[in-house]
């Protein structure tokens, strides 16, 4: 079956002053229909900016240069403003990292649910509200009937983020993407979330696309993984395959900066140095400076091979040497 979402080759640039930021070069992947990918990365890899690349809410100075965002088959980058306006929140929706920002403080957190199922269904006051509380209750808000009345204020930061994903699955989305959902969360708040995003994933059927700087919460969560640093895939494939037998240096090093469960909350240093600017990018492979197999031919990009676990990977190691 032609999957869902089909990302090809996307480009998303930045102009400044000092040149263009490349924030994403080149990332393609699928999402079949009720399944769920996770990209990960550090921050400033170009996860966000794909998952914005997919919505078309990329602002200026940064813009799509290139590339096919395919939802059902229709190219999204092609969709003129009120097309996109329409299959947003109703065909795909996104769930930020911070609820508060998502919500508007001056109204009724029912009231905001409500809003979200009337901007795409004819539906009435009275059936609209009840839908609101079915909702709520769905995303295991306690008391749902009172808690419609609520202002947001008046909610923690986890019950924000459970009004949120309520309100990205009013209109029964084929796609939810997740922004780093549980980053502002604290950490039992934040397994709870991830819980409730998996137990809708099997009653809803909603394919979810997961961003995270977490890759073991993509273990958790993902049937598929996409390795991103500086703007490109590093490594890609079925998670079982990518976390249990990791090909790309990058994915490597993310996997050992895990917690182990003795060491709760500490994270492993595991690979040193840090993420250059997007500007002081290096040619060929962006991990280059980080990375403990680096040799001369890695001034080149390399292209994704397939590796001997089965994903692909953007690694020297792997090419066909000549
Ligand atoms: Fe390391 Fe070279 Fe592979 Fe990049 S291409 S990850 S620098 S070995
Ligand atoms: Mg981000």
């Amino acid at each position: 079956a032609p999957a869902l979402l089909s990302v090809r080759d996307l480009q998303t640039h930045f102009r400044t002053a000092s040149g263009t930021v490349k924030a994403v070069d080149g990332v393609s992947f699928d999402i079949q229909a009720g399944s769920s990918l996770g990209i990960v990365g550090e921050s400033g890899s170009g996860k966000s900016v794909t998952s914005l690349s997919i919505m078309r809410l990329v602002e200026p100075p940064g813009f799509v240069a290139g590339g096919r965002i395919l939802f059902k088959g229709r190219d999204l980058v092609s969709f003129s403003e009120r097309e996109i306006r329409d299959l947003r929140g109703r065909d795909i929706c996104l769930v930020f990292q911070d609820p508060m920002a998502a919500l508007n403080p001056v109204y009724k957190v029912g009231d905001q649910v409500i809003e979200a199922l009337q901007a795409h269904q004819d539906i009435g006051g009275r059936a609209a509200r009840e839908r609101a509380i079915e909702l709520f209750r769905m995303v295991g808000i306690p008391a749902p009937e009172r808690r419609v009345d609520d202002y947001p204020h008046k909610l923690s930061g986890g019950m924000r983020q459970r009004v949120t994903i309520a309100i990205a699955l009013a209109n029964e989305p084929d796609l939810l993407i997740l922004d780093e959902p549980t980053t502002a969360l604290d950490v039992t708040i934040q397994a709870q979330i991830l819980d409730l995003v998996r137990d809708l994933r099997r009653r809803i059927n909603t394919a979810v696309l997961l961003i995270t700087h977490d890759i073991g919460v993509v273990k958790e969560m993902c049937d598929e993984v996409v390795v991103m640093y500086g703007g490109r895939v590093m490594e890609r494939g079925p998670t079982a395959q990518v976390t249990g037998a990791p090909r790309h240096p990058y994915t490597v090093g993310l996997l050992a900066s895990i917690p182990s469960p003795g060491m709760k909350g500490q994270r492993l240093n595991a690979i040193g140095g840090s993420v250059p600017s997007p500007l002081r990018m290096p040619p060929g492979c962006p991990f280059q400076p980080r990375c403990p197999h680096a040799m001369p031919v890695c001034a080149t990009m390399p292209s994704l091979r397939r590796t001997d676990s089965g994903s692909l990977a953007a690694c020297w190691l792997y090419e066909e040497r000549a």
